[in-house]
């Protein structure tokens, strides 16, 4: 066993590392090692026996950093991480509910719906109940679930004051009910379920409880209520909590996380030792001062000094583009020139604020031959084609799966028309059963369906997962269908693909059933592309980049209304969270760092014309390196007169103003105008970084060009 596990740790670090039996704050900053900390915590415990590797449980935040975990473990003790309670609350949640399904009220093989079959199976409720999706948005009435799900609280239990609210309570209810019927559980779920089977058996509890003596949370400030009241349940009285964290990387307040729950834990835990670590040994000192400038603008913080023995280092860097195609073009030539200096493609990581952002910064590594894998966004097991075929294996396991009964019924097509597929629904709903029960007494085409499924099912005992895989692309029709296909090959690689996905997952792990497949494809989704192995730019939104670190980074579409989001604007502490947001994207570099902005770009189909984000202002001019500093006469000039044209109500070629320029009023400040309509009550549209966007007549208005 080595015995070096706690050299070249500093103080504070070793101090939290060997902290006697008790539950404990570690309060941070970025790149001060409190991920290491806790990892070396537990190596620790159980090299001093203090722990065995069953007794303790470490939750993280993705399921990329629970591997990292598992493999930096590893590598510190001669010891089988396999089984270990390491990993985010959704996946530990899931491994729970598998052990007690029964008491969880769940079939063995309940299967787990994504962000979009949930979705889907919301508005087969609201339509079931007649509900207006005007009146109600599908997606506003999953956000109201989910969340409600987050705080805890089921439908019955939900406040309502007006009938709208009324209403969304009631799909809640009948759409738990619908999960229940069809043996699904959403995200969401996973956490409540397992919540309230601790906290209604004792008996379940009392064993868990004696089980798990030490707790490790990572990125605790991220927790939302009912992560933090399952902690609670399952820690109970005299087991140790862990918890490290920092406040100014607060970034999932919209999913509910309480950066409250800290102070909570430090009262409701007894929490004698916070520990502050604040040597930085990520960044060199220019990243790191400007990731505290930016941070120092916020005021609700708790309050930490991070420093750093490197060096200054390099600038940060400033490119000013003038398109979103520009940016990109930039973008792709450094990153060619740095993987030539010898830098690994995988130690550059490019993050967006959105995902939209990235199809144009994915076309520009494409069209120049750069791999580069993508972190979230559309995502290998969501897209269509794999989506189908996991509804065909979904089917194998479970039939009363409506949702996957719905997606392939009639996919490939085998004439079952939307008249029969209503009767068939019909008729469920009068039986209070599942499609599937209503399709057995069925004839004709959904007869032939029900005898597919069930052939699919004799097909599939006893077959190894990868030959479950073909058998099932084959016998659906699936590669027949895609082969017919004029852009089909691509399809056809992705169902290949699959079938290496299950060869892959099973040399991973010990699981080796098609329910354990099919739970790894809810949960891991998409955190790594296909073809693993090769070395690849990393690109992905800032949330996804959270706790990761790369030699370089580049963060594009530095702008207002991008970065900070506009919707932050209209949301109570909307623009400290995205300053948080920022820092965290700042701090991903160790030691290059390039923003870039755009003066403009093309989103959701719209030109749009940003100004240079206020975040950029807030970093100190010496740590900057401007590379394109451009007068604005330029960058007027970026605009072609076609591409105003296409805006009706701009006419730039003998306005007074331009679209694209950047103009100052008095009271509402710097912005950029968007439109113009010329005639006798001329006004422009003008996009204020402060105020927001606003119409305003010439006459009246005092514009100034900037
Ligand atoms: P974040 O807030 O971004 O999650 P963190 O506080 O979890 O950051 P780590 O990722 O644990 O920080 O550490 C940042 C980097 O510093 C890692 O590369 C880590 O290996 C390194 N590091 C941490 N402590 C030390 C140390 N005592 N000596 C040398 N390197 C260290
Ligand atoms: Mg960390």
């Amino acid at each position: 066993m080595p015995d070096n596990l706690l050299d070249g740790l500093n103080d504070k670090q070793l101090q939290a590392v060997t902290l006697p039996h008790a539950s404990a704050l570690i309060l941070a900053g970025a790149g001060s090692g409190k991920t290491r900390v806790l990892t070396t915590r537990i190596a620790w415990l159980i090299q001093n026996g203090l722990v065995s590797p069953n007794g303790l449980l470490a939750v993280t935040f993705t399921n990329k950093a629970a591997r990292e975990m598992l493999t930096r473990l590893s590598a510190m003790l001669p010891i089988n991480t396999r089984g270990m309670w390491i990993g985010t609350f959704h996946g530990l949640c899931n491994r729970f509910l598998r052990m007690h399904n029964r008491e969880a009220g769940l079939p063995t093989t309940f299967q787990i719906l994504d962000t979009a079959d949930q979705l889907s199976a919301i508005k087969r409720v609201m339509k079931l109940l007649n509900v207006d999706d005007e009146k109600y948005p599908p997606r506003q009435v999953q956000s109201f679930i989910n969340n409600s799900k987050e705080e805890g609280l089921r439908a019955d239990r939900v406040e309502v004051y007006d009938r709208h609210s009324e209403k969304m309570r009631e799909i809640y209810a009948e759409y738990d009910a619908q999960c229940n019927r069809e043996g699904v559980v959403d995200f969401a779920e996973l956490l409540l379920r397992c919540y309230e089977v601790l906290a209604r058996d004792t008996a379940l509890r009392q064993h868990y409880q004696e089980r798990f003596r030490y707790i490790l949370v990572d990125e605790f400030q991220d927790t939302n209520r009912l992560q933090y009241l399952w902690l609670k349940l399952l820690a109970g009285p005299g087991n140790a909590v862990f918890a490290v964290g920092d406040d100014d990387q607060s970034i999932y307040a919209f999913r509910g996380a309480r950066v409250g729950n800290m102070q909570d834990f430090r009262a409701d835990f007894d929490v004698q030792d916070v520990i502050k670590l604040e040597q930085n040994y990520r960044s060199h000192s220019n990243i790191l001062d400007a990731a505290n400038a930016i941070i120092s603008h916020n005021r609700n913080r708790l309050g930490k000094n991070l420093w750093t023995s490197e060096g200054g280092g390099e600038p940060i860097r400033i490119y000013d583009a003038y398109t979103d195609q520009d940016e990109a073009n930039f973008i792709v030539d450094e990153v060619k020139a740095l993987h030539k200096d010898g830098i690994e493609l995988s130690d550059m990581a490019l993050l967006y604020r959105s995902n939209a952002q990235s199809r144009i910064l994915e076309h520009g590594l494409f069209s120049a031959g750069v791999p580069y894998r993508v972190y979230g966004g559309l995502r290998f097991f969501e897209r269509a084609e794999i989506k189908h075929a996991l509804a065909y294996l979904r089917l194998v396991i479970n039939p009363d799966d409506d949702t996957s009964i719905l997606r392939v019924i009639n996919f490939p097509t085998r004439g079952v028309g939307a008249r029969s597929l209503e009767q068939l629904q019909e008729a469920a709903r009068a039986q209070g059963g599942s499609l599937w029960q209503a399709a057995l007494a069925a004839s004709g085409k959904i007869a032939a369906f029900v005898a597919l499924i069930k052939s699919m099912q004799e097909a599939c005992t006893g077959l190894p997962l990868p030959e479950m895989m073909d058998a099932v692309t084959q016998m659906s029709g699936l590669r027949q269908h895609y082969s017919a296909e004029k852009e089909g090959a691509e399809r056809i690689e992705n169902l290949d693909e699959l079938v290496n996905a299950a060869i892959a997952f099973m040399s991973e792990r010990d699981e080796n059933t098609l329910v354990d497949f099919l739970t790894y494809a809810s949960l891991e989704a998409g955190e790594h592309q296909a073809d693993p192995g090769r070395d690849a730019l990393q690109l992905m939104t800032v949330h996804a980049a959270k706790g990761l670190e790369f030699h370089t980074v580049f963060i594009g579409g530095i702008e207002e209304g991008l970065f900070p989001h506009e919707q932050s604007m209209s949301e109570a502490n909307g623009l400290e969270e995205e300053r948080r947001l920022m820092y965290v994207a700042v701090t991903r570099a160790r030691r290059r760092l390039y923003l870039s902005h755009a003066q403009s770009r093309m989103l959701h189909g719209q030109i749009r014309y940003n100004i240079p984000s206020r975040f950029l202002d807030e970093i100190p001019e010496n740590l900057l390196k401007r590379l394109n500093a451009r007068p604005v006469a330029k960058y007027q000039a970026a605009y072609s007169t076609q591409e105003f044209a296409a805006t009706p109500r701009a006419n730039a070629s003998n306005a007074p103003w331009k679209v694209g320029q950047g103009v100052r009023h008095a009271k509402f400040g710097a912005g950029v105008i968007l439109a113009y309509e010329g005639g006798a009550d001329a006004r422009v549209q003008v996009n204020f970084r402060d105020a927001g966007t606003k119409w305003l007549a010439l006459e009246y208005a005092k514009l100034e060009a900037l």
